[in-house]
């Protein structure tokens, strides 16, 4: 005999089963209903991008674009590893500030980074993004924090807010100096990472999760006592912004972005719940992204939620299961002669709205009620020659277990009409 081996799906790559669908469904649907009702609207963009979209705004010298992305190389295209990139260009590339000087964007959709796959860390993940461009009040950084703020605790989930200012262009360059030399001082004390760190990326070695390297910028310059007087007053307003919509916040000097475009506010939703990743998700504004995409000079603000890690913290915080998919009524069709009035009698239940599922095998009364109970009907109607002969069924309710006849009289469309009323008036 031949034997065939088994194809498995690709390390860091998953299936979203039936059995788990039901939680997706309702992250989406939390997620649609929330941004709408801060009038965001949806946008779809296209995995693929050119690689240089990704290089010139996540920034050559950060872990996503050196080791986590997928690229084509022959091809000079990648694909894309967050969402936030890929709405500038297609927001530059459509002129959407025109009509509309302030957008409210969100997508959702899978991402993709080649790292160590974990629990909550995947190579394919998935992302609710969220952007409001051309705005740049402080308060406008609050009313997105305080949007994303609203989806997790309408999902029932808790979370820690944590908040932090990057600067601009004018304040962070002198606070990166200062920074680097306090680095190069203690040097010998940083892992091999953060040696490297202090030359290419100095801010990431602040959001080093080594013990040791922790330790050590406990004594290091502060960015938020750095900040340019525009940039402090913008950050203080944000946090008054955030207290008067009554959003709990934690101050995190220790917090940089993985992207180098952040400027200003950032900020990250954060849970001890699932061991090593705490982020459930982070943004920030990005005052200068637009212009060095070759767009317009406008500021954005974003941010961006990890669905597995919501989904996990679902099941591990509220124990929400999938809500049972469930049928109306199962139509068992026990002899030869009911098989076609009881597809026809399906068929037009399900035209009208109605849930419902047919056996077609001819098995037992026993088998097929067995059925009925796994699909989860609320309903079988038990139809066999004798009682098609009367013109008759059997109606059972599958909780009580309660069994009355059914009359099947009239046309197909009449026989769908009264068994719907049946359905629509009997409670279980
Ligand atoms: P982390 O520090 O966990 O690597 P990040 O800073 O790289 O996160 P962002 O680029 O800010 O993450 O993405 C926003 C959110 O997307 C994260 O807070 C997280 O919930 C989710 N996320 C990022 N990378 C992954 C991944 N590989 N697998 C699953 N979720 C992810
Ligand atoms: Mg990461």
């Amino acid at each position: 005999m031949e034997f065939s081996l088994k194809i498995q799906a690709i390390n860091g790559f998953k299936d979203i089963l039936p059995n788990s669908v039901g939680r997706w469904q309702l992250i989406e649907q939390r997620a649609r209903a929330i941004f709408e009702r801060f009038g965001l609207q949806e946008i779809r963009m296209p995995i693929l991008e050119k690689t240089e979209l990704f290089v010139r705004s996540i920034g050559e010298a950060t872990d996503v674009v050196e080791k986590e992305m997928y690229s084509f190389a022959d091809k000079g295209i990648t694909m894309r590893p967050e969402a936030t990139a890929s709405i500038m260009r297609a927001f530059i590339e459509h002129g959407l500030h025109v009509q509309q000087p302030v957008q409210r964007l969100y997508t959702i959709g899978p991402m993709f980074r080649h790292e160590r796959p974990q629990k909550g860390r995947l190579r394919q993940f998935h992302q609710l993004d969220a952007e409001i461009i051309g705005a740049v009040e402080p308060r406008i950084d609050a009313e997105l924090i305080a949007m994303g703020q609203m989806l997790l605790d309408e999902l029932g989930l808790t979370v820690s807010l944590e908040l932090n200012s990057l600067g601009c262009p004018e304040c962070r360059p002198p606070f990166k100096t200062a920074l680097v030399a306090f680095l190069e001082r203690s040097i010998d004390g940083l892992c091999d990472d953060c040696k490297r760190r202090t030359h290419t990326n100095p801010l990431r070695v602040l959001d080093c999760k080594k013990p040791t390297c922790r330790t050590l910028v406990q004594a290091a310059p502060s960015m938020l006592e750095a900040l340019c007087p525009a940039c402090d007053h913008h950050f203080r307003e944000v946090q008054e912004a955030l207290q008067a919509l009554e959003i709990p916040f934690r101050l995190n000097r220790f917090m940089v972005r993985g992207l180098d475009y952040y400027t200003r506010t950032t900020f990250e939703f954060l849970t001890t719940d699932l061991g090593a990743q705490a982020a459930v998700g982070a943004g920030g504004r990005y005052d200068g992204l637009i212009e060095s995409l070759g767009g317009p000079a406008l500021s954005g603000i974003g941010f961006a939620m990890g669905m597995e890690r919501i989904a996990l913290l679902l099941e591990q915080q509220t124990g929400t299961q999938q809500d049972d998919a469930g049928m109306d009524i199962f139509l068992a069709a026990l002899g030869s002669n009911t098989l076609a009035p009881c597809s026809l009698l399906a068929h037009l239940l399900r035209k009208e709205g109605i849930r419902a599922a047919i056996d077609y095998s001819g098995r037992s009364l026993k088998a097929q009620l067995k059925q009925a109970g796994r699909v989860g009907a609320r309903f079988t109607l038990i139809v066999g020659d004798a009682e098609w002969a009367q013109q008759e069924g059997i109606l059972r309710n599958m909780r009580t277990q309660e069994q009355q006849p059914f009359a099947l009289t009239g046309t197909p469309e009449q026989q769908c009409r009264n068994l719907r009323q049946r359905l629509a008036t009997t409670t279980d």
